[in-house]
């Protein structure tokens, strides 16, 4: 198969050519047992993004971040180094594609980033360059950046601003949706980092469904688009600290605020009452289902949720206390 032009997953029972055709189609899975314990007025499906090969949302954004780069003939494999700066999930899916498409990849992170996701990029090969945890965030961006300058033919993908995030899930995963609803769906909610996955949803399914309520969940520690100040959280993927340039704001109908405690609960009510254990983020995103679904208003209507990650990922973090 030509570089450039990998396609999702697209029917089953058939060979993939490589890892790359494995990402997309994830399963929407209804809770019935949590409609029916929490009295819920609606019904609530997730839609579950860690059945991507490397287990999150991010995976689509990986590769076609990368994909759209090859098709403008900015990057090629054997010639081009990658280089990103992220302590979380996006890393691992740019790892795997760099991998299977032969390109050197270098993440920059901050030192305090957990062992399982430096060990992991390790494993796929990745280059992991740590930077001061006192420096947070930005002293990764500007190690990623000196490389950059210094690196002939160094891209950087840069998820908060690449238009190919978007539009990857405006083409794949809200088409999913749709197919997999038959289009009877009335609200979708999902976590916002860069906004991609709710941008690129609400831009293919509005105008279809002029109704449909478009809900984005951020931090209530640090409520950024809500219009309060950025702060220290522990919902890995979401509340980035700012407003991303690929974000449509206006797209969006509610702003939910929740919290890690809420996070964390919901996480486990999901793994324990649907044997589903989800993310603290896709935590975050069932937390604000629920309420939207306890409002009368909302009887027998559809709410989706896109779970981002599976809990796994999350085993040194306040998820798994006590445990
Ligand atoms: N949850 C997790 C765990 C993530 O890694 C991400 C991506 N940063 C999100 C939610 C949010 O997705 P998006 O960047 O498309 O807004």
């Amino acid at each position: 198969m030509p570089e450039g032009n990998t396609s999702p997953a697209s029917c089953s029972g058939r060979m993939h050519e490589s890892i790359l055709s494995t990402v997309g189609n994830t399963p929407l899975v209804r809770l019935p047992r949590l409609e029916t314990t929490h009295g819920l007025q609606a019904h609530l499906a997730l839609k579950l993004e860690f059945f991507n090969p490397l287990g999150s949302v991010k995976d689509r954004i990986g590769l076609a971040m990368i994909e759209a780069a090859e098709r403008e003939g900015l990057i090629e494999p054997g010639r081009s180094i990658l280089v990103e700066p992220t302590s979380g999930n996006t890393g691992i899916a740019l790892g795997f594609v760099a991998a299977a498409k032969g390109y050197r990849l270098i993440v920059t992170m901050p030192d305090g980033a957990s062992i399982e996701r430096r060990k992991m990029l390790r494993l796929l090969g990745v280059e992991v360059e740590l930077t001061p945890a006192r420096e947070g965030m930005s002293g990764a961006i500007s190690r990623a950046e000196a490389i950059i300058r210094s690196t002939p033919h160094a891209w950087m993908p840069r998820q908060f601003d690449n238009i190919a995030n978007p539009a990857v899930h405006e083409t794949q995963t809200a088409e999913e949706i749709w197919r997999d609803t038959g289009g009877k769906v009335d609200a979708v909610v999902a976590g916002i980092g860069t906004g991609g996955t709710l941008t690129g949803i609400a831009r293919a399914l509005k105008p279809r469904l002029p109704n449909l309520q478009i809900v984005g969940v951020e931090p209530a520690e640090s409520a950024v688009l809500s219009g309060d100040d950025p702060g220290p959280h522990d919902i890995q993927g979401i509340g980035a600290g700012f407003r991303p340039s690929i974000l449509e704001l206006d797209r969006i109908d509610i702003l939910k605020r929740v919290t890690e405690r809420e996070s964390f609960a919901a996480a486990r009510l999901c793994a324990r009452s649907e044997g589903l254990p989800i993310g603290i983020s896709s935590g975050a995103v069932l937390h604000a289902m629920m309420e939207l679904a306890a409002d009368p208003c909302m009887k027998g209507k559809i709410i989706v949720g896109i779970a981002a990650s599976f809990a796994e990922r999350y085993l040194s973090t306040d998820l798994f206390a006590g445990l």
